[in-house]
């Protein structure tokens, strides 16, 4: 069985709801993880701030917003009188719940009720909508196993406990709610924004499902910036641990936390888009491409700090109380290098740089390059293969690079230029590396 899951974009409309009910028409039986219509968990964040800060007028007229907002789609949506007015009432005990909440004194637990209200509208749109298109719907909730630890990190044993006997009942659709679940308390509660995802990947590995398709209404990933070099080709299969790589990289990639689940239990995982139902997308599995690269991609507004100390020379410690400053004004490093008398590191969170420096200036001197891009090239690049270095190397060979990571991970090479010069890195590592 696959799992699809569906994003907020995906279903925003009346139309676009349609247009996901006929894809997973065709698809035969699967489970399918809706996130909320785009904009209303936005919108009941927004609510959530007006509780908390007591004014429930804002709170009331936001609620009823974007209830309006719903009873327009569903009067779009459904042709049947009976069927819409179902939905209708529906919308309308959900809204009044939310009023209701509204009353009450509000904290963490009533702000993840609120929150959880936007997946189980559009999955019981949803499910309204298939039953009148005649197709065999069955709804799983998914606050009946979806299920964090007393860590706050998902259940797996409980969730298959769970979920295995509702998918014995009969059906071709099996329906749920992305993001939302219960903690060890039992209190309603959510996988974090976005968490949708990592529902799906959660599902496919407790079912053990024969692939998780991720459907957004983006193009797919292309194996360099289509807006910066002419000929790109979309990425058609990463490795799970190349998919991790670029995730830093803002590829339209999965959260590497949310895929973990698909990565641990082999399940492979396809990127797709709605508006290109039958491009093949990407997929993302456990198997290697050995000698293959597959993607270059590119991180703006980096900072390169350097810190350079005779001091360093045979001693110990060095690192360990550079890394510590950063670490107290938690701010992640992301790229390395070491020197026997300096190192450089690369931050894209400036917020306390002042104070990191100052700090800094104790051990050694310290140098700060602005404006800097990170660009990195992701594939097979496992250390025992040979070539890949010299191809990127040679490709640099008009351009200043102030940092070169390497041997970090078995798919990566990073490199560090000036912002400036991040186009002609990205077009003259296409040429010497994919055409
Ligand atoms: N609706 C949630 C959010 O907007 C979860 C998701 O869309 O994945 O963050
Ligand atoms: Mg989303």
């Amino acid at each position: 069985m696959k799992v699809m899951k569906f994003g907020g974009t995906s279903v925003g409309s009346a139309e676009r709801i349609r247009n996901v009910a006929a894809l997973v028409q065709q698809a035969g039986r699967q489970v399918v993880v809706l996130s909320a219509m785009s904009g209303t968990t936005n919108t009941l964040v927004e609510i959530a701030d007006y509780l908390y800060n007591r004014n429930t007028d804002g709170a009331r007229e936001t609620i009823k917003r974007l209830e309006s907002k719903y009873l327009k789609v569903a009067a779009e949506l459904f042709a049947s009188e009976e069927v819409r007015s179902q939905a209708e009432k529906g919308i309308q005990d959900t809204f009044t719940a939310l009023l209701g909440i509204t009353r009450e004194l509000f904290g963490p637990v009533q702000e993840r009720i609120v929150l959880a209200q936007g997946e189980l509208l559009s999955t019981r749109l949803m499910e309204l909508y298939l039953q009148e298109q005649g197709v065999q719907v069955l709804m799983l909730p998914a606050l009946s196993f979806m299920r964090l630890d007393a860590q706050g990190e998902p259940d797996l044993p409980y969730i298959k406990e769970h979920l295995l006997p509702l998918l014995e009942q009969p059906a071709q659709v099996y329906l749920t709610q992305g993001y939302i679940c219960r903690n060890s308390h039992d209190e309603v509660d959510n996988l974090q924004r976005g968490g949708s995802d990592y529902t799906a990947s959660l599902i496919g590995a407790a079912i053990g499902a024969e692939e998780i398709q991720i459907w957004t209404d983006i193009d797919g990933m292309h194996n360099n910036d289509p807006r910066v070099v002419d000929h790109t080709e979309a990425v058609r299969h990463l490795h799970f641990d190349e998919a991790a790589e670029l995730a830093y990289f803002g590829a339209k990639i999965l959260h590497p936390t949310c895929i973990q689940p698909a990565k641990y239990a082999n399940i492979p995982v396809r990127l797709l888009n709605t508006m290109k139902p039958d491009a093949p997308g990407t997929l993302i599995d456990n198997k290697p491409e050995p000698g293959t690269i597959k993607a270059v991609a590119a991180k703006d507004n980096i900072t390169a700090i350097k810190i350079k100390s005779s001091r360093m020379l045979l001693a110990h410690g060095f690192l360990r109380k550079v890394f510590e400053i950063f670490e107290s004004y938690r701010t992640p490093i992301d790229m390395i290098c070491t020197s026997e008398v300096g190192v450089s590191v690369t931050v894209d969170n400036t917020r306390y740089l002042t104070e990191i420096v100052r700090e800094l200036k104790r051990y050694g001197t310290v140098t700060v390059d602005l404006d800097m891009c990170i660009v990195c090239v992701v594939g097979d690049m496992d250390w025992e293969n040979i070539g890949f270095e010299s191809r990127v190397l040679a490709a640099m060979k008009d351009i200043p690079v102030r940092m070169v990571g390497y041997g970090g991970s078995n798919f990566n090479i990073s490199l560090l230029v000036r912002a400036e010069d991040k186009d002609r890195t990205l077009q003259s590592l296409s040429r010497y590396l994919f055409l």
